[in-house]
């Protein structure tokens, strides 16, 4: 049997007939730039996640920047984010000039330790970007404790968390701007790169417009340098489609994810520990190993695949190294890059493939 990683594939055939009439739509329109297609996004994107106000945008990593540009924050600040984090996070802050500052994460929720984030609040801290890491949640209401008890702002990296919630209210909406990807293999995927910036704040909202094309009031007139970010006409069609069917996708992975926990847990491994008061949308499955190759290689001679998100942290990789960091800076990021394994995983799943995956690692996997 063959178990793909991610099975992109299926959606698609399900979805075939409406993507394909969209895209001859788009076409036709000659929309390919923000306009209708993209604020209608925006829109209902708004209704399904549970937020005020959205921008779209290129991708997940400008979203990031683009938040911090809005925020003020530049040369001389410092902002705090999770040691174990995809890279766009920290390349974001960089990007701006600020200073990028690590913090270890928690070893059951894998994200950001609170404790460990306020310690590392300084003069110079300016803004906080929780990750929520897989799909689970920040503590949201501690952060915000925090953020206010210091005058920072926040940004929710909510890449991995379309629909995810604490206490019932949506990520993105607890910082001042979350912001959200849509890369393919994303819970909510375009057919190229695409991102989006939420916020309740009406004037930010003009601003990050503004932001995002090239600082513009007027066709041809600026007030600030900028640069573009905007989002695609046809990406934003095609994730109008695909929006329609998130809420059921999302209900997927929690089954899934469900069924993977009540076999996996009970027979020693680590899983992902969900935030309390949280409902985490597992952008990913999540295991630890003690014999990681092991595992991926003989999974995968068993027509399984499975893969590893992510194996370094941000404080030991290359392009990091001006921060100065060693090992043994981030315990935590550092064992569960070593041990965590991504197990196959994806909406369209059958019992029958999850069922096998179970078997063979349980057959080959040390907790
Ligand atoms: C995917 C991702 C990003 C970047 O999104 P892109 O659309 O690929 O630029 C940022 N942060 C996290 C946590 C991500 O998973």
């Amino acid at each position: 049997m063959q178990v793909p990683f991610l099975n992109l594939d299926a959606q698609y055939q399900q979805i075939k007939d409406e993507i394909q009439a969209t895209i001859s739509e788009v076409i036709e329109s000659k929309n390919f730039i923000q306009g209708p297609y993209a604020e209608s996004f925006e829109k209902n994107f708004n209704e399904v996640h549970g937020c005020k106000f959205s921008v779209g945008c290129s991708n997940g990593t400008s979203a990031i920047t683009v938040a911090l540009r809005s925020l003020g924050v530049g040369p001389g600040d410092e902002v705090i984010t999770a040691a174990n984090t995809f890279f766009a996070t920290v390349e974001a802050i960089h990007e701006v000039g600020a200073k990028i500052v690590l913090v270890d994460c928690r070893p059951d929720t894998y994200c950001i330790d609170l404790v460990k984030m306020e310690e590392a609040i300084g003069k110079k801290t300016k803004c906080l970007i929780p990750v929520h890491l897989y799909g689970n949640l920040c503590e949201m209401d501690r952060v915000m404790e925090v953020a206010n008890k210091y005058n920072l702002s926040v940004i929710e990296d909510s890449a991995q968390a379309h629909l995810a919630k604490y206490k019932n209210a949506a990520v993105g909406t607890f910082g001042n701007i979350g912001t959200f990807s849509f890369y393919p293999g994303k819970n909510l995927g375009a057919y190229g790169d695409a991102g989006l910036i939420v916020t309740r704040d009406e004037k930010l909202q003009q601003n990050l417009k503004m932001q995002v094309n090239h600082g513009r009031t007027k066709k041809y007139e600026h007030d600030f340098l900028a640069g573009n970010f905007r989002m695609d006409g046809l990406q934003a069609a095609i994730l109008n489609v695909k929006l329609k069917y998130l809420s059921e996708w999302t209900q997927k992975r929690i089954d899934l994810a469900k069924k993977y926990d009540a076999a996996l847990k009970n027979k020693g491994f680590k899983v992902i520990e969900v935030q309390k008061d949280g409902v985490c949308v597992y952008h990913l499955y999540i295991v630890e190993v003690s014999n990681r190759e092991e595992v991926m290689n003989t999974l995968k001679a068993t027509g399984i695949s499975t893969g590893i998100h992510y194996p370094v942290p941000m404080h030991l990789q290359p392009a990091l190294a001006f921060l100065g960091h060693k090992l043994g800076d981030f315990p935590n990021a550092e064992n569960s890059c070593d041990r965590i394994l991504s197990l196959p995983f994806c909406p369209y799943m059958v019992d029958m493939q999850l069922d096998y995956t179970v078997e063979k690692f349980l057959e080959v996997a040390k907790g």
